[in-house]
């Protein structure tokens, strides 16, 4: 099992002491009101934590993968919607320290340190799954790009919400995945971009969820992010890293649901004795226990990986969809524990159970981690 350095123990006590004092007692509220986590981000903030990615020269905190999979872990084992609100933010951060130019990263990091938040931008209506689907244009002009067109279901993107966005459009529509597509990286007060429909959704009730509206956008050269043609690349890239803060979000959410269904197993009383004295339960939580250390295990490989600059596309997927699986298993036989009561809001499962759900979808669904996993293993293996 992986040994955490004591940095990496100090920061999981720091984040646990926290969310549990402070992110826990509104988690519930946060999710019936639908109310973005505001005040938290800021206190997150403060603590070093939307920039504990970003190098100590740009304001960071320069703490590495493994840590920042702990973070993200720690607050979804209270609040998925804020992990993933921290999780899309830190995804950016990667981003732009990995691809930006140094007056990009003068210009967006200290920000990103001080909360303001990151936007990922390549969905669209046509194009979920098959990113070779972007109708998003960025056609050349002088000194820049008029960008058009649209992106659905972008987190950290609200009405107030949202600083910067990282846009993936197409330069060279013949060409595609194949180097057809540029990142750019833009500020939300860029004049043409525009908040479309606000998500009114399932689960992850305080995070935020909007379609980017890019109506005859002019963005500069100095705002393309890599080189003309790399946005495909810069986007996966970027996802290899957010996958494994999709399996950290997962691993979190999975430890908190398995605790509070062996919390209810143990004082819920039927037949004279506690629920979970009943073998058939028991079976259960050996199942639910034996998977989460399986996934954690992924989990904090792929993170280790990442951080030594090895290529992680297949552990990453792997993470992402072993993890997203095992979040959505414990979940649901958390709440089959809880019976009825486990259907109720008076529980906190019953949003767990939600939060899971959209694991399994978004950073690329279970299908599409299978498509890339089977990829790379026949490679491997032929
Ligand atoms: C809450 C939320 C937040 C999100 N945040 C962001 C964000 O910040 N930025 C962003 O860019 N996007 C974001 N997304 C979009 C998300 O990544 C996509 O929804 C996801 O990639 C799936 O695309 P789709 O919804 O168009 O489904 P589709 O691609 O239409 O897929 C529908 C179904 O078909 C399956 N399928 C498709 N192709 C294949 C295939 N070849 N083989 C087998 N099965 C296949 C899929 O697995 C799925 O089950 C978010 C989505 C949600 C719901």
């Amino acid at each position: 099992m992986f040994e955490f350095t004591e940095d990496q123990l100090a920061i999981q006590e720091m984040v646990r002491e926290f969310s549990e004092k402070e992110i826990r007692p509104i988690a519930q509220d946060t999710d019936k009101n639908g109310s973005f986590p505001e005040k938290t981000i800021k206190e997150l903030a403060e603590m070093g934590i939307m920039g504990l990615n970003i190098p100590e020269e740009y304001g960071g905190s320069g703490l590495d993968e493994i840590s920042k999979a702990i973070v993200i872990s720690e607050i979804s084992k209270c609040c998925v919607s804020t992990a993933e609100i921290v999780a899309v933010h830190l995804l950016t951060n990667d981003i732009i320290l990995r691809m930006g130019t140094e007056e990009q990263k003068q210009k967006w990091l200290p920000n990103a340190v001080e909360g303001k938040l990151g936007a990922f931008c390549l969905t669209e209506p046509n194009a979920g799954s098959d990113a070779g689907g972007l109708k998003t244009k960025a056609e050349k002009t002088e000194g820049g790009y008029i960008l058009n067109g649209s992106k659905l279901f972008i987190s950290n993107f609200g009405p107030e919400e949202g600083d910067h966005l990282i846009i993936i459009a197409l330069t060279d529509p013949e060409k595609k995945t194949h180097g057809g597509m540029t990142a750019f990286l833009i500020g939300r007060d860029t004049p043409g971009v525009q908040v479309g429909k606000t998500e009114d959704k399932m689960g992850l009730r305080g995070a935020v969820v909007s379609e980017v509206i890019l109506d005859n956008v002019y963005v500069p050269e100095a705002e393309v992010l890599g080189k003309p043609g790399d946005g495909f690349k810069i986007a996966m890239i970027g996802l290899d890293g957010g996958r494994i803060g999709i399996a950290a979000q997962a691993t979190g959410l999975a430890e908190a649901a398995l605790s509070e269904g062996v919390k209810y197993a143990n004082q819920r009383l039927q037949f004279g004795k506690p629920i979970s004295s009943n073998q058939g339960l028991q079976w259960y939580i050996a199942d639910m226990g034996t998977r989460i250390e399986a996934a954690k295990m992924l989990m904090l490989e792929a993170a280790d990986k990442r951080q030594k600059g090895e290529k992680v596309t297949k552990y990453a997927a792997m993470a992402k969809y072993f993890c997203s699986e095992t979040a959505g298993y414990v979940c649901d036989l958390s709440l089959q524990l809880h019976g009825g009561y486990g259907y109720m809001k008076d529980y906190p499962i019953e949003r767990m159970y939600r939060d899971a759900r959209i694991m399994r979808i978004y950073e690329g669904t279970s299908e599409i981690q299978k498509i890339v996993i089977s990829r790379e293993v026949i490679k491997e293996y032929t």
